[in-house]
């Protein structure tokens, strides 16, 4: 069994709102993967005296412990609890009602002998390479399919030239309109991982069986940003660089591409640079 997981902050001024662990249990034959890529609020007003990575760090940890240690609940169940047990922890001093409250994506991975099981929540990614070398990317697909006038929104901020007050403007009102979908009541939206525990159930979900798979990556949006932003390559091509090359390379060359492009005009993104993170795990082949 073999790890590589690197991380680094799109500011070096600004904590990394990120969080990732790989874990093997001390007994059985597994392991587990989660994480987290903490959404950053953009008035810096969240209702929390805590802060992101606070959140990221207590919800990431409690999850890897409940994935770990409580194999008979499912990956649902565990982030249903890990979400209620850090929401308790700060209760009595924040505002959990706040709709900015401390919030994450969510990928969490669980391994054993017979069947690997997968719960991926917004806009991280997982990929799985199969024991034939093809790459199956994991991804809930809900922030793709916004509301037609929220799109339209996106395709005037994408048209207008970065840096221009007609750009910061329409990428406000973007902003806005994107807030008010996250965690809305209506399935019109799309959900992170926040206060409230019910949204575990609309994380997507499966297994696969152990000897077809031999490796997982997991990647926040700000190192997934090589193929969906840059296209340096496909999902294939990146797990190949990350297998052959290291997590740290795939960040390193996605870092590359944004200070070539600093202002987005060629690849327009909503930040320069972001939080950007990748786990990797390279599974033995089943006993
Ligand atoms: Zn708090």
């Amino acid at each position: 069994m073999r790890f590589d997981v690197a991380g680094e902050p799109g500011d070096p001024a600004r904590p990394n709102e990120d969080y990732a662990a790989v874990a093997l249990p001390a007994s059985g034959a597994g392991g587990a993967l989660v994480l987290l890529d903490g959404v950053t609020p953009p008035a810096g007003d969240d209702g929390c005296q805590h802060g992101v990575p606070w959140f990221t760090g207590r919800l990431g940890s409690r999850l890897l412990q409940l994935a770990t240690t409580q194999r008979d609940l499912c990956l649902t169940d565990c982030l249903t609890e890990a979400i209620a047990s850090t929401a308790a922890d700060h209760q009595t001093d924040c505002d959990l009602s706040h709709p900015r409250t401390p919030q994450a994506t969510v990928i969490a991975a669980r391994w054993g002998e017979q069947a690997v099981e997968h719960l991926v929540l917004s806009d991280s990614v997982l990929l799985l390479e199969s024991a034939s070398g093809e790459v199956l990317p994991l991804l809930d697909t809900r922030l793709d399919r916004l509301p037609r006038q929220v799109a339209r929104i996106r395709e005037q901020v994408r048209a207008l030239p970065a840096g221009s007050a007609e750009h910061a403007a329409a990428r406000r009102a973007y902003v806005r309109e994107v807030e008010a979908l996250r965690n809305a009541p209506g399935g019109q939206g799309f959900y992170t991982a926040a206060a409230d525990p019910t949204v575990a159930t609309k994380a997507v979900t499966g297994h696969t069986p152990r000897a077809d798979l031999r490796g997982l990556l997991a990647l926040t949006d700000g190192a997934s940003r090589w193929t969906e932003t840059f296209r340096l390559g496909d999902w294939a091509s990146l797990l190949s660089l990350v297998r052959k090359e290291g997590s740290e390379a795939l960040l390193t060359q996605v870092r590359a591409a944004e200070s070539a492009d600093p202002d987005g005009a060629a690849f327009p993104r909503g930040k320069c640079h972001d939080d950007a993170t990748a786990a990797f795990v390279d599974l033995p082949a089943p006993r």
